[in-house]
């Protein structure tokens, strides 16, 4: 018997799918994020004082809603302060930056308590403050940011130190999670910015993960409650940036954190913020953390993420590392006087100086890269790959740098200063290994000079 063809089955059917979710929260955090953003937190690389000076303008600009208490100190002796707020029966813990750079949360953990200062009087933020007593320990790992380094001062991951707590600030978050034997917690992290969602050039900008508690992975009622909240959150991510989620590998991992956490009866979601194209300062990471992380308070206030199948999460595609900087496609690359077809899988990586950091290509992986996708592609079919020629003098102009450029040089002699970008070498004839070394080439079409890669940057000639 087809049970649809009875009348109830068939009227509460159509009820589960006419389930819809109210997105008007998270469309109105995603248009207020610009009003509510913190200043001095628009780059990634922010250090445990502008976190302590960020809480304090927020304890006293909003007397009364947010409570702040060291509640214990990091390796290097800096302090762990806690802010609490609400006054409801339910218990939010959240900790950001446990990892030292990984900032985002933190700068979006911000912005939301600025919005909650200042909104709460409306029935929404009421509705939460009484509903949840909530709990932040921004940026968990204060010696790891003063560095911008993931693992503490004593070298180690503090995300496997949560079985034997060697580390007094992993001792801290176990503490303060059993004293409050909280409810729910969040697990704010970052993740490579070259993680794209699985068989898509998208980067998996968001990414969740209901933590698993055991090795067979298995679903109890409260991690099965943390799958709903994260298929409520995914669905504010579908609005807002399509395409861009990822589903976090859920292997257990017996010395972590969310793991533990999740097993220890809390129900536990990992966020993991990663890229999101032209923004290597996740400007849009931490909008969409401000946007979920209040979202995911409302809809733990209400209650409205029970709406939710389980099946929604298991429904959002893996996360995958499949993605570059830069792919140059089908490239024809001479060797030993004979002309091959390859890929280039280029990264542009962060090289730390005292005022942030400068780019460092390197090419990653060569050869058939079509199941890889990039921020930049360049179609290089039909375009072969050149190696510039070095300049043996002092470049002494943009003017005359133009012009080297358009003749084909793009390395100069050894020296410091004055060379305009261009790499000094040693070698007074530039060889295929020095332009894979420096991921400086020219790449030419019917014989002419189209474009420079020069040092992972693309300058079109067409320019010059
Ligand atoms: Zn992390």
């Amino acid at each position: 018997m087809n049970v649809f063809r009875h009348p109830l089955v068939y009227i509460l059917a159509c009820f589960v799918h006419s389930y819809s979710q109210d997105l008007s929260f998270a469309k109105e955090l995603f248009e207020n994020h610009e009003t509510y953003k913190v200043e001095g937190f628009e780059q990634r690389r922010i250090k445990q004082a502008e976190v302590l000076s960020a809480i304090e303008k927020t304890v006293t600009q909003y007397p009364g809603v947010f409570q702040s208490r060291i509640v214990g100190k990091s390796v290097q002796g800096r302090p762990l302060p806690m802010l609490s707020f609400g006054n409801g029966a339910i218990d939010v813990l959240m900790w950001s930056q446990m990892h030292g750079n990984e900032s985002t949360a933190t700068r979006a953990l911000f912005d939301l308590l600025h919005f909650i200062g200042d909104q709460q009087d409306t029935p929404r933020v009421k509705n939460i403050l009484s509903a949840l007593r909530i709990h932040i320990i921004p940026m968990l790992n204060p010696d790891g940011a003063q560095e911008f380094q993931r693992e503490n001062a004593l070298g180690i991951d503090l995300n496997r130190d949560a079985l034997r707590l060697v580390s007094p600030e992993a001792q801290t978050l176990k503490r303060i999670r059993d004293s409050l034997d909280a409810d729910y917690g969040f697990n704010l992290h970052d993740q490579s910015r070259y993680y794209n969602v699985e068989r898509t050039p998208k980067q998996a900008s968001i990414s969740f993960l209901a933590t698993a508690y055991n090795y067979e992975k298995e679903m109890n009622e409260k991690r099965t409650d943390a799958a709903q909240l994260i298929g409520y959150l995914h669905a504010i991510n579908e609005q807002f940036i399509p395409g861009h989620t990822g589903r976090y590998n859920d292997d257990f991992e017996p010395r972590a954190f969310g793991d533990n956490i999740q097993l220890w009866g809390t129900r536990l979601i990992l966020v993991e913020t990663g890229g999101f194209p032209e923004d290597r300062e996740k400007s849009m990471g931490r909008k969409m953390n401000y946007v979920l992380i209040g979202s995911a308070l409302e809809a733990v206030a209400t209650s409205s993420f029970e709406q939710v199948e389980a099946s929604v999460y298991w429904n959002i595609p893996e996360n995958d590392r499949k993605l570059f900087d830069l792919k140059i496609e089908k490239v024809l690359v001479t060797v030993a006087q004979q002309s091959f077809v390859l890929d280039l899988g280029i990264n542009l990586n962060e090289e730390d100086v005292q005022s942030g950091f400068v780019l460092d290509a390197s090419i990653e992986d060569r050869g058939d890269l079509s199941t890889y996708y990039a921020y930049e592609v360049i179609d290089a079919e039909g375009y072969e790959l050149i190696v510039p020629k070095r300049y043996p003098k002092k470049i002494k102009t943009n003017k005359q740098r133009n012009k080297l450029i358009r003749e084909g040089y793009a390395f100069s002699r050894l020296n410091k200063e004055g060379n305009f970008g261009f790499t000094g070498l040693q070698s007074v004839k530039p060889s295929l290994e020095d332009a894979y070394t420096h991921v400086t080439f020219f790449l030419q079409k019917d014989g002419k000079l189209e474009i420079l890669v020069l040092n992972g940057e693309i300058i079109k000639l067409s320019d010059y």
